[in-house]
Order: C-alpha cells, then sequence, then structure tokens
C-alpha cells in the first residue's frame, strides 16, 4: 500500500546525441515495448498490421526531427502507448496513432491508408489531420481544426481519445519549444483540451494537461507549489497513516477486498482553491483525499460502497453538506463514486472517495472503459446521447467558428446541473442554464413558444437561472415566438442555434415583401431586378447582404427615395457621382504596420516608442510581468500579463493575432496597479503602510482606502511604481509589517480605476 501517490509525472529530458546505430536500437526498443502493452489484446494477423503501420511512419518521417533532436517516429510511438496504456485503446487505434501525423506532415497520403488499412482507419486518420489552410486569417485556425476533429468525433469517438494522447505528449515534452509556442500551445490546452478530457471521463490526463499548462502559464506559482507540496510530503504521509490505520482494521474485519490510499491533489487544482478562496498554501486544507477502492462484485457494488461510507462514519465525523452521491446519480461524463467529507484526527476536515474497481476504471480511462463494460448491456449510453446533441448542434450552424469554439465550450464542457421535469424525468444541463435552455433541451418547439417557466411550482421569467435539484415547468403559447433578447440570456448551443435559425427565418419572410417593393422601385425606373443592381443597392447601402438590404426596405430602414441618385443604363443602376462616406479609411490601417510573425520581438515601453499599444484594463500588467501583445482591430496593440484572466481564451481564439513582446528598460515612466492588504486592526498601521510606500520607498501614492471591523482591517492601496522589482520589494515589506496578514496583487477590471 502506497502511502502517497505521485499525480504529476516528472519529466525526464534525456541528451540524444546518439549514433545512427543507437537510435535504431532506441526505436526498435519503444516499439517492443508498445506491442507488450499490446499483447492481450492481439488477434491473428493484428501484429502484422501493426508492424506494417510502423514501417509506413519510420519511412514517412525519416528525415524529421523533434525539436528535441530525437528522431521524429519517437512521437507518434509515444502517443501509441498513451492510447493503450493510459486510456486503454486497442489495435486499431494504435495503427491510427502511429499514422496520425504522416497524412499532414509527410509524403503519404489518405488515400495509401484506406489501400493498405481500409475506410475506418482512413477516416479516423482524417480526423486527426489538421487543417493547414484556412483562408481567412481572422477566423482562428485553431477553431476551425477543433471543428473538425468534432465533426468526426461523432462518428468515431476514437479521434478525440487519439487527440488527447497526441496533446498530451507534445504538453509533456514542451520544454523544447520556444517561450512563445509554449504560451500558445499551454493556452489552447487549458481552455479546450482539458475540459475535453474531463468531459470524455479521462480524470488522470486532464489533470495532467492543467498541471503542465499551469507550469508554462504561471511558472512561479507552480513551482511554488510544487516545491511546498515535496517540502510538506513526509508530515502528510505521517497523518495520511494516522488517519487510515483505524479505518483499515475495520475493513479488514468485514472481508471485502479493499485498496486504500491518501492521493495529493493536483497543483492546479490547489492554485485553483488558493485564488477563489484568497488564501496562501498552508490555509488550503484539502491538500489531498483518501481514496478506498472495493473489489465488488457487479450486484453488491453500491451496497458495499455504503457499507464503507459507515464504517468510515463511525470512525470520524461527517460533515452534513458535503455527501456527494454519484452511485445513484453519476455524472455526465460517467463518473460514479461516493465522496464525503469528514473530521479528521486533528481537526482537520478529509476527503474521503469511495469506489469500486470496476467504477475506478472508469474514473481513470474514460469512455475506452465505459464501452468495455458497456457490452451487452442494455442501459441507455450517457456518451451517445451526448454526441447526438453535439452531432444536432453542429449540423445546424452556420456561425464563426470562434463563436462555435465559445458556445460549444459553454454548452458541452461546462459543468452540469440535474433539472427534473415535473415527471421526474432528469436532465442535464450546462450550469448557469436559464429557463429557456430548459424548454429547447426538451424540444425546440416547446423553447420557440415558451412564455414562462415555473420553478418549484413558482412562476419566474424565463431568464431565471436554474440550480442543480430544480424541478421546472414549461408555460407555453401558441402565440410567442423567439425574439432577440432571448439570445441575451440562454448558454446552451441548441437554444442559441434554434433561435438564431428562427430570427433568420423570420428575417427571411420579412424581407420578401423589401423585394417585392424594390421591384416596383425598381420598374418605375426602367431597370429591372438583376444581381449587378443588388450588388450596386448592397454596396450603396453598406449591409451585410442582400437579405439585409430586402430586409430594410421591408421595414422602412432604408429609403428607396435615395435612389434618384442613380441614373439608369439599359437596364443597369450606375452611380451619378461617388458618395462621400464609402470612401471611409477604417483605423485599422495603423496597426498593419506591426509584424505578425512569432519570431519577431516587439519591445515596448521604450520612450521613442513607434508602436501604438496599450496596456489591457483587465490584467494592469508593469514592466517585468510576463506578457504577450494582441492585435486588437481598431486599438493597435494591447498588451496583456500572461496569467490575464482572459489570456487563455485569447491565445487559443486567436493565435495567429498573438505577438510576442518584451519590456523595455525603462525607469522613467511609471504604472498604476494596486494590492489588497488584510490584517489585524492596529493603532497607527495607516501610518506604518504609508511610511514604507512614501516614506522608505518613495513610491507614490494614489489612492489609500482602510476598512475595517471586528479587529480586522482590508485595504487597498494603488501606487505608481516602475516595474515588477519595485512592486515584489513593497509586497515584501509590507508583509514584514506586524499585522498584517496577506498582500495581495489586484487585477480584477474593476478593481483600478483611473
Ligand atoms: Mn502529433
Amino acid at each position: 500500500m502506497d502511502a502517497e501517490q505521485v499525480t504529476t509525472q516528472e519529466i525526464v529530458l534525456p541528451k540524444y546525441n546518439l549514433t545512427e546505430e543507437q537510435e535504431k536500437k532506441l526505436i526498435l526498443r519503444q516499439y517492443r515495448s508498445l506491442l507488450k502493452l499490446l499483447r492481450p489484446k492481439l488477434k491473428k494477423d493484428d501484429e502484422e498490421l501493426i508492424r506494417r503501420a510502423f514501417e509506413i511512419a519510420v519511412d514517412a518521417h525519416k528525415t524529421m526531427r523533434r525539436k528535441s533532436g530525437e528522431p521524429y517516429i519517437v512521437h507518434p510511438i509515444a502517443v501509441s502507448m498513451i492510447c493503450v496504456e493510459e486510456i486503454g485503446l486497442g489495435v486499431r487505434s494504435t495503427i491510427c496513432s502511429l499514422l496520425h501525423d504522416t497524412v499532414e506532415d509527410t509524403d503519404v497520403m489518405l488515400e495509401d491508408v484506406e489501400r493498405e488499412f481500409g475506410i475506418e482507419i482512413a477516416r479516423i486518420v482524417d480526423g486527426l489531420t489538421k487543417i493547414s489552410n484556412v483562408i481567412d486569417t481572422n477566423s482562428s485556425q485553431q477553431a476551425e481544426n477543433f471543428k473538425k476533429i468534432l465533426l468526426t468525433l461523432t462518428d468515431d469517438p476514437r479521434v478525440i481519445l487519439i487527440k488527447l494522447a497526441d496533446r498530451l505528449h507534445n504538453m509533456r515534452t514542451l520544454d523544447y519549444m520556444k517561450p512563445e509556442k509554449q504560451l500558445k500551445i499551454a493556452s489552447e490546452t487549458i481552455w479546450v483540451y482539458a475540459p475535453l478530457a474531463h468531459r470524455m471521463g479521462l480524470y488522470n490526463i486532464k489533470t495532467e494537461l492543467e498541471d503542465l499548462s499551469m507550469k508554462y502559464l504561471e511558472p512561479q506559482a507552480y513551482k511554488e507549489i510544487a516545491k511546498k507540496l515535496s517540502e510538506t510530503k513526509r508530515e502528510r504521509s505521517r497523518y495520511i497513516n494516522e488517519f487510515i490505520k483505524p479505518i483499515i482494521e475495520k475493513l479488514k474485519k468485514t472481508g471485502l477486498d479493499f485498496d486504500i490510499y491518501g492521493r495529493p491533489k493536483s497543483i492546479h487544482s490547489i492554485w485553483n482553491k488558493m485564488k477563489k478562496k484568497g488564501v496562501d498554501f498552508d490555509e488550503v486544507y484539502d491538500l489531498f483525499a483518501i481514496r478506498i477502492i472495493v473489489y465488488s462484485s457487479p450486484e453488491k457494488e453500491k451496497e458495499d460502497c455504503w457499507k464503507v461510507y459507515s464504517l468510515i462514519t463511525d470512525e470520524y465525523m461527517p460533515s452534513p453538506e458535503r455527501l456527494r452521491d454519484w452511485l445513484s446519480n453519476p455524472k455526465n461524463n460517467g463518473y460514479e463514486a461516493l465522496h464525503t467529507t469528514v473530521m479528521g484526527p486533528q481537526g482537520r476536515w478529509v476527503e474521503v472517495q469511495i469506489r469500486t474497481n470496476r467504477m475506478n476504471e472508469i474514473a481513470e480511462k474514460g469512455l475506452a472503459a465505459h464501452y468495455k463494460y458497456k457490452e451487452g448491456s442494455n442501459e441507455e449510453d450517457r456518451f451517445d446521447k451526448w454526441f447526438a446533441q453535439i452531432r444536432e448542434v453542429i449540423s445546424s450552424q452556420d456561425t464563426d467558428s470562434v463563436d462555435f469554439l465559445q458556445d460549444f465550450k459553454t454548452s458541452f464542457l461546462a459543468e452540469e446541473i440535474y433539472i427534473y421535469t415535473p415527471k421526474g424525468d432528469v436532465k442535464m444541463l450546462p450550469v448557469n442554464s436559464t429557463g429557456l435552455d430548459f424548454a429547447f433541451a426538451i424540444h425546440s418547439a416547446i423553447g420557440s413558444r415558451c412564455i414562462g417557466v415555473k420553478v418549484n411550482h413558482k412562476l419566474v421569467p424565463i431568464s431565471t437561472k436554474l440550480r442543480s435539484g430544480d424541478q421546472v415547468e414549461i408555460i407555453t403559447s401558441s402565440k410567442q415566438k423567439p425574439s432577440d433578447a432571448w439570445l441575451q440570456f440562454v448558454v446552451t448551443a441548441k437554444a442559441k442555434t434554434k433561435i438564431k435559425d428562427s430570427l433568420k427565418e423570420e428575417k427571411r419572410k420579412i424581407a420578401e415583401d423589401g423585394k417585392v417593393m424594390m421591384q416596383k422601385k425598381l420598374d418605375s425606373l426602367g431597370a429591372s431586378l438583376n444581381q449587378h443592381n443588388i450588388d450596386e443597392l448592397v454596396s450603396y447601402y453598406k449591409v451585410p447582404s442582400q437579405l439585409d438590404l430586402f430586409y430594410n426596405i421591408a421595414v422602412k430602414q432604408t429609403d428607396l427615395k435615395e435612389l434618384k441618385e442613380f441614373k439608369v443604363i439599359g437596364d443597369k443602376l450606375e452611380f451619378i457621382k461617388p458618395v462621400k462616406t464609402i470612401t471611409e479609411i477604417k483605423p485599422e490601417t495603423e496597426i498593419k504596420s506591426i509584424p505578425k510573425k512569432d519570431s519577431e520581438l516587439i519591445i515596448f515601453g521604450e520612450s521613442s516608442d513607434k508602436i501604438k499599444y496599450s496596456l489591457a484594463k483587465c490584467c494592469n500588467p508593469i514592466p517585468g510581468d510576463m506578457v504577450f501583445g494582441f492585435v486588437s482591430t481598431g486599438k493597435g496593440l494591447i498588451i496583456h500579463r500572461t496569467n490575464c484572466p482572459n489570456a487563455a481564451r485569447l491565445m487559443a481564439n486567436y493565435g495567429p493575432r498573438i505577438v510576442k513582446t518584451k519590456w523595455a528598460k525603462n525607469k522613467e515612466i511609471s504604472f498604476l496597479t494596486g494590492l489588497k492588504i488584510i490584517g489585524t486592526d492596529d493603532v497607527g498601521v495607516i501610518n506604518k503602510i504609508t511610511n514604507i510606500i512614501s516614506g522608505e520607498l518613495r513610491i507614490n501614492i494614489a489612492a489609500l482606502t482602510i476598512e475595517s471591523g471586528e479587529g480586522v482591517f482590508e485595504g487597498s492601496i494603488k501606487v505608481f511604481v516602475h516595474d515588477k522589482e519595485e512592486l515584489d520589494e513593497l509586497v515584501d515589506r509590507l508583509k514584514q509589517l506586524n499585522g498584517i496578514h496577506e498582500v495581495q496583487r489586484l487585477d480584477i477590471e474593476d478593481s483600478i480605476t483611473t
């Protein structure tokens, strides 16, 4: 029994200066260990197929090297190993993962793959091949690729599982990439891939992806927490042993077969907790959880879990509001377990997770394990349902891709809530869903006609946010129809798509009238309703499409009287005089001077600055912070901190518009930043604070507010500093003051008002 398992894999970076002979041996050795892992799953002829895929991949990648200097083939082999070992995939997926980069990067064609391995494997490999040319650089390439993956996902979930394995290996070897690449890849990972892994039930992979992203996005916090975790490891092991000792004794008496161990929480989840609660590492009480795995027969699973629960709560007092029963109501991603938090020795709260070996396998290997246990059972499949929902949304969606990615994230990757119909059926919805989302989830016709909802028998507006466990009844009217305003509060992709579709349909109907009016007007001028004339008018009135033109005419927003500015030649309209507003110059031209290449570095902050930039209001960067530039349309370059709450979204969605930036040394300009201070009330504390700031460090104070009550005070200070070094020194000095418990940098949008 291991007292404490380690979550994050230590990455060993070997030096690659091997001879060709040694390299060949190394590749063969890795290939053999892959085969060894697969051995139990191999059927007749499988080994031959895998060897064939391996040979094709080796040959295709033979001239390529990874950034680490290793031969490229090391990567597809590693991805295959993750697929087999950590996700539980089989032979066909191994073939696909060996080939996953061939079509994209080498001379191998999709047709070759199909000829060798058949259509099933070719389709998966196609799904794994990135779209290399997105014509419109403004729409995000990442989003386009992601959309493509999702389209294939609904046909075959293995695409996404292999993609996750690919991403995991790239994250594990990210050290070799250039810093700006690291930031982009890590942001994309935290923004889409980690939530996706979570949604697919791959807890270990999700956790590792989060930790690895944090390592690059928040290097300091990551190192600090990792260090503190290892410093406190002995003490924790001692405590865990003390905690589990009486439990083991009791469990042994029951005759149950079990494993019990303590498991440290991930660095990323500890960090989240520190941020959310505004506490230091030492104040996070649940740095670990106790996990008990019972080996049960299928019919005794629930009974055994509750037996273990009862035995633990006989020993330690449980916190009544922290019991989570995912045995009776598994999570959408298939997770089943019983969680409770109990008061352990020395009055410390300890989370205990109870599950059977089957549940544990599903928790760790997610989808693949889920299918393994599903075989032969008629149980309705939550993954299939989920895929059906995604398919429905993707097939009816024509919004631009960035929107799509955002919608997808809020609808399909968010935490979920359970909502009950009056008959007791349960629907799962993403958190923040409203009554209207629920109506659309039941049926789009019900959503479209929804005029009110009763939540727990009480009538409330349709925009009311629902909470898990609510019972909701929908009230409809045949006169109701979707409106623009609905889009402001619905969160599910299904509701959004249906509302947009219906608004467009409505607009189309109205536009028909406009078309008739226009026809009449053109007739009277002797011109006809042809494409040339329509295009002329679309550009004259500066509307996005001909649909908008007809619609505007119908609702009298566009006045056809202006047509006298045209003359008619044959049946064509031509301008008489140029319209002055047409040559309006967009302010975007000034940002054209900004180089967009990754390799180029923008240094800003110099007094002789030629680049127009501004500092993001959401994170208020100061010199010394790790920053990046975002090329915005209209506002030039905006500088954000890499740990800005908006950074991950920007980097994941607008990769090509991110530029690497660095501060130039400059001691002349100072920047406004804010600190939050918490401490115990003490006479003269304000004096002491101001003394340090303006007296000793000679920093300018812009504003200072202190609020106190019941012996505790909270203050916010706005100061002008030159760089991060100066700010860090200030924080250090303030922390040393008696009575000051916490000093934090403010970086939330409204915390600083200039
Ligand atoms: Mn790859």
